[in-house]
């Protein structure tokens, strides 16, 4: 099925903008979601995760044990990449899962680090990235989950930069304090031209 991409930095609004498309009946894949069902109780990465890391990375009800695993990876590089090499293709394969099933003209998969980690970006037809200034990131996420403005900087600094971001993108959604009105407005616009490119109009258009 004709996937896009969705993505964008902590706090751009790629939750609010793919809602938007759900609203329009365009199912959506979220790799965020994804990766916390499998780190759950008797989640698929549970097992792996155990076994490579020990015991005590669960928490008492089988879930991970984020608190500890954060800060596991979060000093130690190596740790990471081992954490990332169990997630990613458990995340990659129940992505595809849902997108072999889900129903619609085309589908939105949401990958926060779409531009930072792996071959997503050749994996969909489209990149639609969510762009809003730094400054507006950081007011949303210290409202939004209560952090401090250096925490916030701390996650911004270790993803891509807006640039990068905006390198890849084949679509942008512009989320600077745009009211919901317009924010629905250009939705809708790309909608209509990923119903159109979903369905090859765009291509038939273009013949003679
Ligand atoms: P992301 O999924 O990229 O982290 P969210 O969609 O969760 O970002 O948006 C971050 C926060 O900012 C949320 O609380 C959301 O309600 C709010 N927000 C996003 N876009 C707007 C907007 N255009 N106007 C007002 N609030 C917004």
């Amino acid at each position: 099925m004709f996937s896009v991409g969705l993505t964008g930095g902590i706090g751009s609004g790629k939750s609010t903008v793919a809602d938007l498309f759900a609203a329009r009946g365009v199912p959506v894949v979220d790799t965020d979601f994804i990766a916390h069902r499998i780190t759950a109780p008797g989640g698929l990465a549970m097992l792996p995760i155990v076994a490579e890391f020990g015991p005590s990375f669960a928490a008492p009800d089988g879930s991970l044990d984020r608190a500890r695993m954060r800060s596991l990876v979060f000093s130690d590089d190596s740790a990471r990449k081992r954490l990332e090499a169990i997630t990613h293709p458990l995340i990659r394969a129940e992505a595809d899962r849902e997108r072999r099933e889900a129903q619609g003209p085309y589908v939105i998969v949401v990958v926060p680090l779409l531009v930072e980690s792996g071959d997503w970006k050749t994996r969909v037809d489209r990149v639609l990235v969510v762009d809003c200034p730094v400054e507006t990131q950081v007011e949303r996420v210290m409202k939004r989950n209560g952090f401090t403005r250096e925490q916030v900087l701390a996650i911004v600094a270790r993803q891509a930069s807006r640039e990068a971001r905006l390198a890849a993108a084949d679509d942008v959604v512009v989320n600077d304090g745009a009211s919901i009105v317009a924010l629905t407005a250009r939705v809708e616009a790309l909608h209509r031209r990923y119903l159109a490119l979903a369905s090859g109009q765009e291509h038939t258009q273009r013949q003679p």
